[in-house]
């Protein structure tokens, strides 16, 4: 059976070119970046090149780029850093939508002393940019606003928003990690301050993560050692991953036309046609706003967690919302603050592509996933048979 996996939001397949570009360094050129000797210096140059590379995707300066584990690691850094080092408790905004690398992290801060503000979005996923505005005053130190929403796609106008919080003082941290190799980013063009992302997302390996600090940003350490990543994330380079994210963000670049010409028209039709063909679906968060890659579905009176085993049975991957916390059956935070009603959050799906999908992987989808509604359907207890 093949496996049609439309779950890229949560992890993606390792490019064969990534592979490649890490092997040597597990094999032949495993020394240590930081030794005198020319065995470990000359794999140093090879960490410079990844960190132009992942520069050259995000539009920033090679000095301006912290290799971390990732990107839960690059949003603890961010928040925590930048609190630590304003040397007070001060006040943060973020949304109610975002990933828990962030939330989890401001609600910590919070319980620390810091003042929280959690944005809310209205019904498309969007913020209420009057209510961000009102929201800033003289403590405000820190704005962490996600990019795009991974369980949506949403995306949020960050290009509007930072622009309009620095000059209200505050340093402005973004949550890019479903958004890079997706759609452009340039931090030239963007005034944030910091910007995380994650390699298993845009096809290098789980374990790399970079933050993006813009020059001059007051920031603690976050792991306190070593000189390495200019003494602000000690620990010996993990060389191998780190070489595989740079050749990600270049493949990224090469690739990126093809999210508008190739992804999103897979996407497209896979939701044209579950809406045509499925009675009672509806789509979650702003269509006109959201990532090339990702559509968010609910199957009214049905249970999202039973869809996906239905769909597994037929080697369809996706998701039911993000991967952490569809280990409950409570509806995602995300889609309940959309306002979906009880009936059609518990059914919602995440479909997720990435530009290894095909357009028999739709047809896989709509060949099989009609039928197991309708079987799901004949056992709802919302449902009058
Ligand atoms: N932020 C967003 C928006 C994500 O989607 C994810 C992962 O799903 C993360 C952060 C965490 O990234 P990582 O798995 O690399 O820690």
């Amino acid at each position: 059976m093949k496996t049609v996996y439309l779950d890229n939001n949560a992890t993606t397949q390792v490019a064969p070119e990534v592979i490649d570009a890490m092997l040597p360094f597990f094999r032949d050129a495993w020394g240590n970046p930081s030794s005198m000797h020319s065995f470990g210096g000359n794999v140093k140059k090879h960490v410079d090149k990844a960190r132009e590379q992942v520069a050259a995707l995000l539009g920033a300066d090679p000095s301006e780029i912290i290799f971390t584990s990732c990107g839960s690691e690059s949003n603890n850094m961010a928040l925590r850093g930048v609190v630590e080092a304003s040397g007070r408790y001060p006040h943060i905004i973020s949304s109610c939508v975002e990933h828990p690398a962030v939330l989890e992290v401001a609600r910590y801060l919070n319980k620390k002393g810091c003042r929280l503000t959690e944005l809310k979005v209205n019904g498309g996923g969007h913020l209420d940019l009057d209510e961000l505005k009102a929201s800033i005053s003289p403590s405000s130190l820190l704005l962490s606003l996600m990019w795009a929403n991974n369980e949506t796609g949403v995306i949020f106008p960050i290009d509007e928003i930072a622009p309009m919080a620095k000059e209200a003082g505050l340093l402005v941290h973004t949550d890019a990690v479903q958004v890079a190799g997706k759609i452009p980013i340039d931090v030239k063009k963007v005034p944030v301050d910091l910007l995380s992302i994650s390699g298993h997302k845009l096809h290098a390996p789980k374990g790399v993560g970079v933050l993006y600090i813009r020059k001059g940003t007051k920031i603690s350490p976050f792991i306190l050692g070593g000189h390495q990543e200019r003494s602000l994330r000690a620990g010996t380079e993990n060389v191998p991953y780190i070489v595989g994210m740079g050749k990600a963000c270049e493949l990224a670049m090469e690739h990126m036309d093809e999210e508008q010409t190739l992804v999103a028209p897979l996407r497209d039709r896979l939701e044209k046609e579950i809406l045509k063909i499925c009675p009672d679906t509806r789509v979650n968060g702003d269509p006109n706003a959201r990532l090339p890659n990702t559509t968010n579905i609910s199957f009214e009176f049905i249970e999202g967690e039973a869809i996906l085993l239905g769909m597994n049975e037929h080697g369809i991957c996706a998701s039911s919302g993000s991967a952490c916390t569809s280990g409950s059956l409570e509806p995602s935070h995300v889609i309940r603050a959309l306002g979906v009603p009880y009936t059609a959050a518990h059914g919602s799906i995440r479909f997720s592509f990435s530009r290894y999908n095909a357009g028999e992987d739709v047809d896989i989808v709509l060949k099989h996933l009609p039928g197991v509604i309708d079987r799901l359907r004949k056992l709802s207890p919302f449902i009058k048979h």
